[in-house]
């Protein structure tokens, strides 16, 4: 029996296509136009403008009741993991979302932000399984599949929700996801003026300015700025923690950085478990100091 597996042209419909080799022989589903990948097979649902994730698990499914698979597949991308759901919930069925490996009925994954892999047994007569990004090697090779293309009986409630625009991000500045530097506040810096201090140090690092989600929430700074596990995933030689608790949420985010700095007032805090250096006390105080240092420092 073959594996299907819910494709888009990029790195990790690859990466999961690693991973559903060692269930099966690979059939791709695609939406729109075929994915490019290196399978024998190729399904490709036609008539489907837009992501609209309602529709794409119904074309999926049409896929699942034609070919029957062993297993469903899909890279554990937003989309991929709605997709899933949809199909899960529909037929009643479990779904395990970031699988990195699979050995008969026992997956395992990765859960909590990436602190924890889980071994969990599915007891199903279908499969449906999300790949980890970045967790194993993207197949490659070149595509020559036979493309079968269909169109998919949708519904009108298939298409309520779709998107209806793509707005390019306004990055300002230096990247989160690729600076060096990244000075981040959290809800001890008190406000969206309060950011001001740490824009100041940052200009002087050339670094990105980051923050927990206590302060998106809050409205202070917007969700692009966001680290951790709902956020962006920061990897710079040094982060700087201003006024942030240090949830395992937000580490998710800052974990990869080379080294962490903590300015927080409650040496208790547990970011301290994560920093490499910590300085105790009011980041109002402290952070203008390391400012004023910098600018002595650097003065001719
Ligand atoms: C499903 C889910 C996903 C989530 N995703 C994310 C995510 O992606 N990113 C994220 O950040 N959070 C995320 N969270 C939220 C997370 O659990 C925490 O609530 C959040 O990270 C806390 O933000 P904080 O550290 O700014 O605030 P707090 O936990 O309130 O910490 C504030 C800190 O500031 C210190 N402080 C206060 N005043 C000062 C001062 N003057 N000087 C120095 N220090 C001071 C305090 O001692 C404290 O340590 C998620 C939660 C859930 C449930």
């Amino acid at each position: 029996m073959s594996v299907l597996l819910l494709a888009e042209p990029d790195e990790f419909a690859r990466q999961a296509l690693t991973f559903a080799r060692g269930l099966g022989e690979v059939e791709t589903v695609s939406i729109g136009a075929d994915a490019g990948l290196p399978v024998e097979r190729s399904h490709v649902a036609e008539g489907i403008d837009a992501y609209a994730p309602a529709a794409w698990a119904t074309a999926l499914e049409e896929v699942i009741d034609r070919v029957q698979p062993s297993a469903v597949v899909a890279p554990g991308t937003e989309r991929g993991n709605e997709v899933l759901a949809h199909v899960a919930a529909r037929r009643d069925i479990p779904f395990a979302a970031n699988c990195i490996a699979v050995d008969g009925d026992t997956v395992t994954r990765v859960r909590w932000g990436g602190s924890l892999l889980e071994e969990a047994r599915i007891h199903s007569p279908l499969p449906l399984l999300s790949v980890a990004p970045h967790a194993v090697p993207a197949a490659e090779g070149a595509a020559s599949p036979e493309v079968e293309t269909f169109t998919p009986t949708l519904s009108e409630s298939d298409l309520v929700a779709a998107v209806a625009e793509h707005v390019d991000e306004v990055v300002s500045g230096i990247s989160l996801a690729e600076a060096k530097v990244v000075v981040s506040g959290g809800r001890g810096v008190g406000s969206a003026d309060g950011f001001g201090i740490l824009e100041e140090l940052a200009g002087l690092l050339d670094a990105a300015v980051g923050c927990s989600r206590v302060v998106t929430s809050a409205g202070w700074r917007p969700h692009t700025d966001q680290v951790g596990q709902t956020g962006t995933k920061v990897s710079p030689d040094l982060y700087i923690a201003c006024g942030i608790s240090g949830a395992t949420q937000h580490i998710a985010g800052c974990k990869g950085a080379k080294k962490i700095l903590a300015i927080n007032s409650d040496a208790e805090a547990p970011i301290l478990a994560s920093a490499d250096y910590a300085v105790i006390g009011d980041l109002t105080a402290i952070v203008p100091a390391i400012t004023a240092e910098l600018r002595k420092a650097r003065s001719p």
